[in-house]
């Protein structure tokens, strides 16, 4: 084999082993059983991001629901307070809507923002 053919050879994604080339310009793995193996990876990165996702909206909506029994709805809360506990500000899994404030849901609660820095939390 000569160095330029060597260099254009590709590597699988997966077993790092040699794609033939006959194969198809774009293709990155070198057999099905690789391709479909890759596939079951990315799946189950996928399942992992949505778990935990979920867990931390769980995470997130405990905390809503302990500001909201200490203080009720409607109330004045300092955001300060949220970043105490470590509050996700980037989780924004569904839009809340009161009067013609928008802000966050996350699960049974929605809160919103206020200038001010002072969060105001909902029951949905
Ligand atoms: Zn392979």
């Amino acid at each position: 084999m000569n160095q330029k053919k060597k260099a254009m050879t590709r590597s699988c994604r997966y077993c790092q082993g040699d794609i033939p080339d006959s194969y198809r310009k774009n293709r990155c793995y070198c057999s099905d059983p690789c391709s479909y193996a890759a596939c079951q990876i990315r799946s189950k990165l996928q399942y992992q991001n949505l778990k935990k996702e979920f867990t931390e909206g769980n995470r997130i909506e405990k905390i809503l629901q302990d500001f909201h029994m200490s203080h009720g709805s409607d109330i004045f809360i300092p955001a300060q307070h949220f970043e105490n506990l470590n509050m996700n500000w980037a989780l924004k899994p569904e839009d809340f809507i009161h009067e013609e404030f928008k802000g966050t849901r996350i699960g049974e609660y929605g809160y919103l923002i206020f200038d001010n820095n002072t969060i105001k939390i909902y029951k949905v």
